[in-house]
């Protein structure tokens, strides 16, 4: 395993540091897509601009393998007056998690302008206690851009227009305890993972049982994203995605979680029957847990009317959709399951 731990930090970093909100993901895509064929595999472009990378197995039947390359972020709502950017939200977070935030607003002819997300009054020498205590709304939230602008016009002669994406920096850090710190590692380390994972299948020159379908999906987190890609070949999904650590929660940054149930309801038994027993065998270090408020890939897929079996594991990924962070043992236990899973 030691051949793919420094390597899925290395394709960690790098997307990471490419932003991929839902609906603009082409250049994550673009990396992966080149990765996976450095790599020997097959791939393709969905027109929705998925990716899919395509192992054959011993048998025509196929197993989907999934994770979301794209993330939380927003989008410009409305240009004030007064030449800030109102936003709204790509993905569920709270405002709090993104007040003070450095960003990117990409415009239609390319362009990339720097700002800083705001709370509108943050100043407490103009405010008071307004800053202190008043909640963070998409009404009073805004950009403050990094150019000398004092009105609409301004900001518009700048190329900036309503429906522009906004991109969080993702402050990645990686360090020598073996945390990864970032925004985005829902779901970046799970790419990150499934890179490793076809990298050491390769190298190993595994030839698995079932057909492997590598699905790179690029709207999960709006909700729909692996809908509608079983085939009626396609027998299984497992999507792998951050498992969420907090109190009353088993899962934990170094281990990989099997999510028994989430707002989509149970997983499917015979699958996480399976993926225990592996665990078991090849003594990887596991939990199970349920969670609250989550949703995956696997249960978009079958949502969108897939008659299929579905399992969600995944690393646990510390403050989910604010300042996360990971550690390679909890990708490198993942990685050991999924590779099981796949021989
Ligand atoms: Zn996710």
């Amino acid at each position: 395993m030691e051949q793919i731990t420094n390597y899925m930090i290395e394709k960690l970093v790098e997307i990471l540091n490419i932003p991929s909100p839902s609906g603009d993901t082409e250049k994550g895509i673009a990396v992966c897509k080149k990765e996976f064929e450095r790599l020997g595999l097959k791939t393709k472009i969905t027109p929705k601009g998925a990716l899919k990378a395509i192992l054959p197995g011993k048998k025509k039947k196929s197993k989907i393998i999934a994770a979301h390359i794209d993330t939380l972020g927003g989008m410009v709502k409305e240009i004030t007056p007064n030449g800030y950017l109102k936003l709204t939200q790509i993905g569920g977070y709270s405002w709090n998690s993104v007040d003070g935030e450095y960003c990117t607003v990409s415009t239609m002819d390319g362009k990339m302008i720097r700002g800083t997300i705001l709370f509108e009054r943050s100043s407490v020498h103009n405010y008071g206690d307004s800053p202190k205590t008043e909640k963070r709304t998409e009404d009073n939230m805004i950009v403050r851009l990094d150019e000398l602008v004092q009105n609409l016009e301004d900001v518009k002669n700048l190329g900036i227009n309503v429906g522009d994406f906004i991109y969080f920096d993702p402050r990645v850090e990686v360090t020598s305890s073996g945390f990864i710190k970032s925004r985005h590692l829902d779901n970046k380390a799970g790419v990150a993972i499934i890179l490793g994972v076809c990298k050491y299948i390769m190298e190993n020159k595994i030839v698995p049982e079932y057909t492997l379908e590598f699905f790179i999906s690029n709207y999960e987190e709006v909700g729909h994203g692996a809908s509608g890609i079983a085939t009626s070949l396609t027998e299984e999904i497992l999507a792998i995605d951050m498992a969420s650590p907090g109190i009353g929660q088993t899962s934990k940054e170094n281990k990989v979680t099997i999510c028994a149930k989430d707002s989509s309801g149970p997983y499917d038994l015979n699958m996480k029957k399976c993926l225990i027993n592996l665990c078991c065998e090849k003594k990887i270090d596991y939990v199970i847990d349920i969670y609250k408020y989550y949703g995956s890939d696997a249960s978009a897929l079958l949502r969108g009317g897939a008659q299929i079996k579905h399992a969600l594991i995944g690393p646990g990924v510390d403050a989910s959709h604010s300042y996360e962070r990971t550690h390679i043992d909890g990708m490198l236990n993942t990685a050991k399951l999924v590779i099981e899973y796949c021989k």
